[in-house]
């Protein structure tokens, strides 16, 4: 029998989208389409998909039932299943924090206590106020956590927070993160040798599209004279392109750079006497 990855990403909810997304990036093209379906063959790739709660992924994982999951960091630490990180992904990033009451003042975690909270993450919870010496009652409820307050079971909440809206909307405030979640690509701990050389080429792809989105293709024109400072400025990932311009004296420059480092170059590169810079994203990149 071939072998193929059994892969489970969320049905339905805020990591769906991204976790499809991901493997179109990687080239991967799933048969069929519609919602509704619990499960996807991979057309190029052997692999399937299963689509489910995420709150189900990790223990497909750990028992062997899947190969691999997309699963939040919160979700996966919550579970507590023993399974392995194959790589973080870079999207669905949330904090867990502690909220309180706006009207409460709140100096330390050292303030609950003696107090209850609600939430849906219990042990990462608990193992955050042990961690801190801190003693309180934890009431595991398994949602709408932010109105725990206002009704009077817990004085104060420990929840998913992203724009921290839906605390405002509660009367409460944000006061001490204590987890930082992203998506996770989770392996099962017992993959056969096959479907490990699978999982490693999966790997490649995502590493593969990760840099991709990191970096940009720059192309520029510069005087010659500039060009050694230039390049000096552009590494790129082994020496820039530099090739003459039909008009003599200046030359084109091509490159790769970081996202994040091009704003800080660009003054840099024009005082240096750089024009008409393009910056064109890059789809895949192999280093
Ligand atoms: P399911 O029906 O699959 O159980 P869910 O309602 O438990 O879905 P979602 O709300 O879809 O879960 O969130 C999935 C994951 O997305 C969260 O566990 C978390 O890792 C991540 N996430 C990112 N941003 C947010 C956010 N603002 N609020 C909640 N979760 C977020
Ligand atoms: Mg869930």
């Amino acid at each position: 029998m071939n072998t193929i990855l059994r892969i489970s990403i969320q049905k339905s909810g805020r990591l769906s989208e991204d976790s499809l997304r991901l493997f179109k990036e990687c080239g991967i093209e799933l048969s069929g389409g519609g919602t509704g379906r619990l499960k996807a063959q991979a057309t190029n790739f052997p692999a399937e998909f299963l689509f489910l709660r995420d709150d189900d992924i990790a223990g497909y994982v750990a028992d062997g039932v899947a190969d691999l999951g997309v699963v939040g960091q919160n979700v996966l630490e919550e579970s507590n299943k023993s399974v392995s990180i194959a790589k973080l992904l870079g999207f669905g990033k949330c904090r867990l924090s502690i909220a309180v009451p706006r009207s409460d003042e709140y100096r330390s975690i050292q303030d609950l206590e003696g107090k209850s909270i609600a939430t849906s993450y219990p042990r990462i919870t608990a193992a955050y106020l042990a961690n801190k010496g801190v003693r309180a009652d934890i009431h595991e409820i398994s949602g709408s956590v932010e109105i725990a307050p206002s009704i009077g079971l817990a004085s104060a909440v420990c929840d998913i927070v992203s724009s921290g809206s839906t605390l405002l909307a509660n009367g409460l405030k944000e006061a001490e993160p204590i987890f930082y979640s992203e998506a996770v690509l989770v392996a099962s701990p017992k993959l056969s040798e096959e479907k490990q050389t699978l999982l490693n080429q999966l790997i490649f792809r995502i590493e593969a599209v990760q840099a991709a989105k990191n970096n940009k293709y720059i192309l520029l024109n510069a005087p010659n004279e500039a060009v050694e400072a230039i390049a000096a400025l552009l590494p790129g990932m082994k020496s820039p392109t530099v090739l003459p311009l039909a008009q003599s004296g200046w030359s084109s420059i091509h490159s790769v750079i970081n996202e994040n480092e091009f704003w800080e170059k660009i003054a840099s590169l024009r005082e240096l006497g750089a024009q008409g810079i393009l910056v064109v994203p890059i789809e895949k990149m192999i280093l």
